[in-house]
């Protein structure tokens, strides 16, 4: 059987494009060659957020004593915690399975690694298939950078990471982007004495200062220790026991050591040259806004894209690039809003303009800020840590970006989001009747902290 459309990879985008065109009639192939979901539910978002719920738990159990509540001797039992995991990403690969299965029979999945060979050819499983629409969603997998010693150390991955049978006693993360930040914390919270090594001036690079500061400063007040400026010169060690040697001499020892220092696209082996995929300086594929490669008939969407590595903006892309192949896309992929959270606790939550990208683009905005400790509701639930921080367009009132630190901010920041996709002023969110007490209430009352709503 030849096909209409070829998906390669399993990941956010690719199921809901391979299934839904299966079902509108086409003859679909999905290859995938790893685990079926993708990095999002089997090394990514679910395995990370269910760690972090349980860390949150011996946290809250540790720290009840704040409210009046001593729980004795938190005991974190790691095995059962990793189990918990596992049988959550087992639940959701069963979803993602059922979903391909209830496709029909248009849709034919194959277990292997597949790559271009030619114009729209694509070779998967012992077989040359060709189709006028060819889709590739291959997603991204960690750097492994060039620090002398590495290869000759147990170093962990996010995905090894998260299969170690037993806690690290010392757990040296390298690196304090998000995915670093949430598993440092998690480790910390489970029990593990742990240090993460940044090579630049403060963790979460991408955000404010402000934002950086008050998770730096959560992190040490739970007795992590954040080295900043520390760039790795060499690390050295064996099974149990790792040396991360620092410029200027000091060096940190630890029991394991996890690399976060970013992500690379999964194109190096997909015959791009053979099927005429340009790919740019960092082995992202190009792409027009309309997710079109330089091959005719190709298109690539997530990760690889090189857009913002989200599942919510892999998932965006199936439905954007659904449409386009529709022949009724009208919105394009860079005129889109993509808020973000990482999870550390608290939250850090985005959209639009960071402060530091308004200011660098030249771009007119009124900032209001509001400490996340001024909010009832986090006074009341001791959930302090954190800050409100909205940009606004002077002449329009419009919101231009939104960052929160605090509780819950992975909600909260859907309120802006939800704003700004709707174009209305932040006067919106000031005539809104908050309820009380919420953490929502801060948001109101930040945007009220500017001199144009403040009560007279
Ligand atoms: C630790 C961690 C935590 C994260 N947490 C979040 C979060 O909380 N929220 C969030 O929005 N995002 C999060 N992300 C990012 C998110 O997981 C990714 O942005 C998302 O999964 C990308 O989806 P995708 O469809 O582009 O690619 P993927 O999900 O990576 O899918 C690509 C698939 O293609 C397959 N493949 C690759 N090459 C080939 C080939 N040649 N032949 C056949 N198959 C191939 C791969 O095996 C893979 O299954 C996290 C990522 C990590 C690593």
């Amino acid at each position: 059987m030849d096909f209409d459309a070829i998906v390669i990879g399993s990941g956010q985008a690719g199921v809901p494009l391979a299934t839904r065109l299966a079902k509108s009639g086409r003859r679909v192939l999905l290859a995938e060659r790893g685990a079926l979901g993708g990095t999002c539910v089997n090394t990514g978002c679910t395995p990370t957020k269910t760690l972090v719920a349980s860390a949150r738990a011996a946290h809250v159990a540790r720290t009840g004593g704040r409210l009046g509540v001593r729980v004795e001797a938190v005991q974190v039992d790691f095995p059962a915690v990793v189990a918990r995991k596992d049988a959550m990403v087992g639940t959701w690969q069963e979803g993602v399975t059922r979903r391909i299965a209830g496709a029909g029979a248009t849709l034919r999945l194959v277990r292997d690694h597949a790559r271009l060979v030619g114009e729209r050819t694509v070779e998967v499983g012992g077989e040359r298939h060709r189709a006028d629409l060819i889709v590739l969603n291959v997603g991204a997998r960690p750097v492994q950078p060039p620090i002398p010693g590495l290869g000759q150390v147990p170093w962990l991955d996010n995905r090894r990471v998260m299969q170690l049978p037993e806690l690290p006693q010392h757990l040296v993360v390298v690196g304090g982007g998000y995915i670093g930040c949430e598993l440092a914390q998690a480790f910390r919270r489970f029990g593990a004495a742990v240090t993460i090594l940044e090579p630049g001036p403060r963790l979460l690079a991408r955000e404010d200062v402000e934002a950086s500061q008050a998770i730096e400063a959560v992190f040490r007040a739970e007795g992590l220790t954040v080295l900043l400026g520390a760039p790795v010169q060499a690390v050295s060690g064996g099974p149990g026991q790792v040396t991360v040697r620092l410029s200027g001499g000091t060096s940190v020892e630890g029991s394991h050591l996890l690399v976060a220092t970013g992500r690379r696209p999964n194109t190096d082996d997909l015959g791009c040259s053979e099927g005429g995929v340009r790919l740019d300086g960092r082995g992202f594929v190009e792409v027009d806004d309309r997710y079109q490669t330089s091959a005719p008939g190709v298109y690539a969407v997530g990760d690889c894209a090189g857009g913002p590595q989200f599942t919510h903006t892999a998932w965006d892309d199936h439905r954007l690039l659904f449409e386009v192949l529709a022949g009724r896309g009208t919105r394009g992929r860079k005129d889109r809003l993509v808020p973000y959270t990482v999870y550390t606790d608290p939250q850090v939550a985005g959209v639009g303009l960071t402060e530091r990208e308004a200011r660098a683009r030249g771009v007119a905005v009124e900032v209001a800020t509001l400490p996340f400790g001024s909010i009832a509701r986090a006074i009341e639930t001791d959930e302090k840590a954190g800050l409100v921080k909205v940009l606004l367009d002077p002449a329009t009132e419009r919101i231009l970006g939104a960052s929160i630190v605090g509780a819950e901010a992975g909600e909260l920041i859907h309120v802006f989001a939800a704003l700004m996709q709707a174009g209305a002023p932040a006067r919106a969110l000031v005539d809104l009747e908050a309820v009380h007490p919420s953490f929502a209430e801060g948001l109101q009352a930040a945007v009220m902290t500017l001199p144009r709503y403040a009560l007279t």
